[in-house]
C-alpha cells in the first residue's frame, strides 16, 4: 500500500522568525508515525529549520537544478540541498511551470537528475481551468506524466510520489470536489498500472493539492486513491497544518 504523505509547500512566504516560530509550534504536536511529513520552506531557511526540528519531519526544497554544481547563478543543486539535510524536492509545481517556463522536457531532465542522484521527489501535475472546462483534463495530465515521468523504469519510479494539483484550485480557495479528485487519482493509478504493474501503481503515493485545508482535508484525504496532500496556504499555520496531518 502507498505511504501516506502530508507535505507543506510554504512557497515564498514567511520570514526567518516566522518560519522558526512555525517549526517550534509544530514541534509541540504529536503525529502518527506512519505518515511521512515533509515541509518545503524557502531554501534560505532550510538550515536553521533543520537545526530546530525535533519531530519526524523531513525538509524539502521547492525547486532544484537539473545540473550538477557549477556556473548556474541563482540555482540550487541536489548535492547542496542534501548537505543541509534536505531529503526531497518538488518537481513541476504549476507556479514554476507558469512563472519560470518549466516545460515537460525540462521537468523530465530534473526527474532524471533526481533519479541518478537517488534523490526523492514529488512530481506535480494538473490542468488549468480552460482545460477542465473543455473536459480535457485526463488527456492533459496523462500527457504531462508521459512526457516527464513515465519514461522511468519500474525500479526507478517504484515508491515515488505524484501530486495532482488542478491549477484552478491552487491558492484560489476553490477546491476539487472529492469526486473530481478521486476520479483523477484513480485514472493516474490506472495509467501507472498500464505502463508498469499493479504492484508499482500501488507503491506510488498520489497526493492531492489545491486549497486543501482543515474544512475539507478529511473528505479529500479519505478518498480511496488519495494517499496524502500537498498543502500550500494552510501549511503556514501550525494549528491548521497539524490538524490536516492528524486527519489520518
Ligand atoms: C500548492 O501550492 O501546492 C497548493 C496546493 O497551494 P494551496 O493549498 O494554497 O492551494
Amino acid at each position: 500500500m502507498a505511504q501516506k504523505v502530508i507535505a507543506g509547500n510554504w512557497k515564498m512566504n514567511l520570514n526567518l522568525e516566522q518560519s522558526l516560530e512555525l517549526i517550534e509550534h509544530l514541534n509541540t504536536k504529536e503525529f502518527d508515525e506512519d505518515v511521512r511529513i515533509i515541509v518545503f520552506p524557502p531554501a534560505l531557511f532550510v538550515q536553521p529549520i533543520s537545526s530546530l526540528i525535533e519531530g519526524d519531519f523531513e525538509i524539502g526544497v521547492q525547486n532544484f537544478s537539473q545540473n550538477n554544481n557549477g556556473a548556474y547563478t541563482g540555482e540550487i543543486s541536489i548535492t547542496q540541498s542534501e548537505s543541509v539535510g534536505v531529503t526531497v524536492g518538488l518537481i513541476g509545481h504549476s507556479e514554476r511551470r507558469a512563472y519560470n517556463s518549466e516545460s515537460n522536457e525540462l521537468l523530465k531532465a530534473k526527474v532524471n537528475h533526481a533519479v541518478v542522484n537517488n534523490f526523492d521527489f514529488i512530481f506535480c501535475c494538473g490542468e488549468p481551468l480552460s482545460i477542465r472546462e473543455a473536459g480535457k483534463e485526463l488527456t492533459f495530465v496523462k500527457k504531462q506524466l508521459q512526457e516527464s515521468l513515465f519514461h522511468l523504469t519500474a525500479n526507478q519510479i517504484n515508491g515515488g510520489i505524484i501530486a495532482y494539483e488542478p491549477v484552478w484550485a491552487i491558492g484560489t480557495g476553490v477546491t476539487a470536489s472529492s469526486v473530481q479528485a478521486e476520479d483523477m487519482h484513480k485514472n493516474i493509478r490506472e495509467w501507472l498500472t498500464e505502463v508498469y504493474s499493479t504492484d508499482v501503481a500501488n507503491s506510488i503515493s498520489i497526493l492531492y493539492g489545491g486549497s486543501c485545508d482543515v474544512s475539507n482535508a478529511k473528505e479529500l484525504l479519505g478518498c480511496p486513491n488519495v494517499d496524502g496532500g500537498l498543502i500550500g496556504g494552510a501549511s503556514l499555520k501550525a494549528e491548521g497544518f497539524s490538524t490536516i496531518i492528524q486527519s489520518y
